[in-house]
């Protein structure tokens, strides 16, 4: 039994200003990341693996509207949503993802299923919809994935013609609807550059690791265009023998550092700790090429790294038996 067992959560990182964040909203943050890590904790504690811990916290943050992936995605360019996950098995490195799908409502249940019943590991848009209803999943009407703040966004970044981070996009849209008096319920991130994907990484009392991450993408995305989400090595990416990761952030770039894969091949290769191979991606590698986000990590023995580059990130991590720790800001 491994009594380290821990699972950390992101819900993105961006320009996340305190100045046009809303008491309410960082409130409404706070509790959504601390109801998601306690379910989190509940599976560990019940024996689940680090794989079912991780699938059922980002399928309650994709519910969730507060974060860009699932109900509450953001748009593209066409005013349309395309969906992007990924779940890795630190303890075997089976992975599945699917990428662009408009249609099943949990794009990471999806990726589980491409994972567990598959022979391959990425599928994408319309063969990836079909894959997960051929699996059973539930599927919906494009609409689903609206709302009404996210539409917001993109009607601003569509105005700026930009694509733009989910939270950076909020943050924008705070600042619009704040300069009009009328601040909105939701004003976290500034919508021209914010990163609003959801992520989680855990240890399970086995001693495994898994990740998962998902994402409807940047604000005002091309159509087609796929960022570091669903691709295994640069938005997820597990190994029992070094960690579990899950990024959020400028997802070329990302795609461009392998983001996640350099954590664990620092670890491997350089043999330096979790925090360290974690905070040199982040804060040294991909600042050179214009790198903007973060990620979270979990390693084999219980150790979390978090960090981030921009304003801020939506996180958390819980311990079992322990309160959840959540926080927004450096
Ligand atoms: N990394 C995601 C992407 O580029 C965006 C995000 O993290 O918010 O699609």
């Amino acid at each position: 039994m491994n009594a380290n067992a821990v699972i950390a959560i992101h819900g993105g990182a961006g320009t996340i200003l305190r100045a046009s964040m809303s008491t309410r909203a960082e409130a409404e943050y706070h509790a959504a990341l601390h109801a998601v890590l306690s379910a989190g904790q509940r599976v560990l504690a019940e024996g689940g693996s680090a794989l079912d811990a991780v699938s059922e916290a980002v399928r309650l943050l994709e519910d969730c509207p507060l974060f860009n992936a699932g109900h509450g995605a953001v748009y593209t360019s066409a005013g349309t949503h395309e969906l992007d996950a990924a779940i890795m098995d630190g303890r075997t490195l089976e992975a599945g993802a699917v990428c662009s799908v408009k249609r099943v409502r949990n794009p990471v249940l999806a990726a589980r299923k491409v994972l567990e019943c598959s022979e391959h590991v990425l599928f994408a848009g319309e063969g990836a919809d079909a894959f997960a209803a051929a699996q059973g999943l539930e599927t919906v009407e494009p609409d689903y994935f609206h709302t009404d703040a996210r539409y917001g966004q993109w009607l601003l970044a569509r105005g700026q013609q930009r694509a733009m981070l989910d939270h950076d996009g909020a943050s924008l849209s705070a600042n619009a609807a704040r300069n009009e008096d009328d601040p909105a319920p939701h004003e976290p991130l500034d919508p021209n550059r914010k990163f609003g994907t959801v992520g989680a990484v855990a240890l399970d009392l086995q001693g495994h690791v898994a990740a998962a991450t998902s994402t409807g993408g940047i604000t005002n995305k091309q159509v087609g265009r796929v960022g570091d989400t669903p691709l295994i090595g640069a938005g997820c990416y597990a190994d029992d023998a070094t960690c579990a990761v899950s990024s959020t952030g400028s997802g070329e770039m990302f795609i461009r550092m392998v983001a996640a894969y350099d954590v664990a091949a620092q670890m491997a290769y350089r043999n330096v700790s979790l925090q360290d191979a974690a905070d040199d991606v982040v804060m040294n590698r991909l600042p050179r090429i214009d790198g903007r986000g973060g990620l979270i990590a979990v390693d084999a023995r219980g150790n979390v790294a978090l960090p981030f580059n921009t304003e801020g990130m939506y996180r958390g991590f819980a311990r079992l038996g322990e309160a959840p720790e959540t926080a927004i800001y450096r």
